[in-house]
C-alpha cells in the first residue's frame, strides 16, 4: 500500500516566516470581547497597515480563505468583510 500524498506540513506554513506580524500580538488582528465601534475601526485599520508591508499577503489571505477563517485580519482583509463580500458574490480583494 503506498502511502498518502500529503505535502510536508512545514511547507504548509513555510510562508508564515515571511510574515510582518511575525512575533506581534495576535490581539492586534483579532477583536477582543466586547470591541466595538471606533476601537474595532482604528484596531483593524492598524492591523491592515502592517499587512500592507508583508510579503506574504497572497499566501496569507487564501489560507485564511481555505480554512474557513471568520474571524481577524489576514491578507489586509477582515475576514467578516471578506465573508460578507463572498455572500454577495463580489471579490474579496486584498486592500
Ligand atoms: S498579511 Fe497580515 S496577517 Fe497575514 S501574515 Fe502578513 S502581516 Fe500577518
Amino acid at each position: 500500500m503506498k502511502p498518502p500524498k500529503v505535502p510536508p506540513i512545514a511547507a504548509l506554513w513555510e510562508w508564515q516566516l515571511s510574515a510582518a506580524c511575525r512575533g506581534l500580538e495576535s490581539a492586534r488582528f483579532f477583536s477582543p470581547t466586547g470591541e466595538r465601534g471606533q476601537a474595532r475601526v482604528l484596531r483593524e485599520r492598524a492591523a491592515r497597515e502592517i499587512c500592507g508591508g508583508c510579503a506574504v499577503r497572497e499566501e496569507c489571505a487564501r489560507f485564511a480563505a481555505e480554512s474557513g477563517e471568520q474571524h481577524g485580519v489576514w491578507g489586509g482583509v477582515s475576514r467578516e468583510r471578506a465573508t460578507r463580500r463572498q455572500r454577495s458574490g463580489t471579490s474579496p480583494t486584498v486592500s
